[in-house]
């Protein structure tokens, strides 16, 4: 395989990456009962799934970089909204957007954790606006460097990958429909990485350690910090009154991103998440799901994705090696994402760190 057939399978794999999680956002139904239940308002980017009074899930099918879900919390008087979007504009965006359910101010925005996808907006709020994240969060975005780390550096290094890509199926392509579509996706593809070139990392103005509690009226917020996992610094957002999580990362539809994983305080975690009182869970990514089954499904994928690494490296195996020989195929009922064997590398490379950490 040539360098530039490599980097053309790449961008094809990405591309496939993009379409599941379209589709998981689209509704695929997975083993943990994950269902529509409201009515949705349509707005130019985002749409917005009511899910109870003033709570909405938010979600986007845009050729534009939106990034995570979001969850909205609509109280009497202004607006808490859950992650800010993953760039400037996709944020200003869902402003605008908001506006067809409510027209009261943001005033709040948690982090739920210090990824990219649900952070480089937060630029784009203005003083009055409080940005709230665990502390670790404005630990990494104020001194990490996150621009230069995972997982935006990959997510920015693809951008041209991407575009020459288009670029070329444009030049390639005869059917002047199938044209037209790829030239909007280049124009989409473009202007995302405009954005991504001018990020302006913009850490939380407020923080908290273990929990905060809020109160909109007579609605309860509570965001908690209940162990870490899939970062170092993952909130919870919980509504005790509508039995309602928003799970962030840590728990998603989908088989979360691995590179900043604590794997088994992470399943730790995740018992502790199962321990709350909800019935329906507005995760990061993917779609809302009802049955607690699916976290214990996802624990279990995290513990044979640690025992498989771990037998690998023993063996010798590279992590490059390693990511190859991986089969999370098992696991497929639960996420359906799941297309064969093989892992993302950044996790497999954050789990042989985890190893080299862990106290003996
Ligand atoms: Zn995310």
């Amino acid at each position: 395989m040539t360098a530039r057939m490599r980097i053309v399978a790449l961008v094809l794999v990405l591309a496939c990456l993009e379409m599941i999680s379209f589709q998981a956002r689209a509704g695929a139904q997975g083993a943990g009962g994950a269902r529509s239940s409201g009515p949705v308002i349509t707005g130019k980017v985002y749409a917005f799934e009511k899910i109870a009074d003033g709570v909405y899930y938010s979600t986007s099918s845009s050729l534009m970089a939106t990034g995570g879900n979001h969850t909205i919390i609509v109280g009497d008087r202004d607006v808490f909204l859950v992650d800010a979007g993953a760039t400037p504009a996709a944020g200003r965006a869902l402003l605008e957007d908001i506006k067809l359910i409510t027209d009261k101010p943001v005033q709040w925005v948690v982090n739920t954790h210090f990824h990219w996808d649900h952070t480089n907006a937060n630029s784009i709020f203005g003083p009055e606006v409080q940005i709230i994240g665990h502390e670790y969060v404005r630990h990494a975005i104020a001194d990490l460097d996150i621009i230069h780390r995972e997982p935006f550096k990959t997510a920015l290094a693809n951008m041209p990958i991407q575009v020459d890509a288009l670029k070329k199926q444009i030049a390639d392509e005869k059917d002047p429909a199938r044209r037209a579509t790829l030239e909007k996706q280049l124009a989409a593809k473009q202007a995302d990485w405009e954005e991504f070139k001018m990020l302006k990392p913009t850490p939380p103005t407020m923080t908290y350690t273990s929990k905060m509690t809020m109160f909109q009226g007579q609605r309860e917020i509570q965001l908690l910090f209940l162990g870490r996992g899939h970062t170092q610094g993952d909130t919870i957002v919980y509504l005790p009154k509508e039995r309602i999580v928003c799970s962030g990362d840590m728990m998603e539809t989908q088989p979360a991103y691995m590179g900043d994983g604590m794997f088994d305080e992470w399943i730790k975690t995740l018992d502790a998440l199962k321990e709350l009182d909800f019935v329906t869970d507005l995760p990061g990514h993917g779609v809302p799901f009802h049955d607690k089954s699916l976290i214990t499904a996802y624990q279990s994928y995290l513990k044979d994705f640690m025992s498989q690494v771990t037998e690998l490296r023993k063996q010798g195996l590279s992590p490059e090696e390693t990511a190859q020989k991986v089969d999370m195929s098992s696991h497929k009922g639960d996420f359906p994402q799941i297309q064969g064997p093989g892992a993302e590398i950044r996790g497999v490379r954050r789990m042989y760190e985890w190893m080299d950490e862990r106290p003996h």
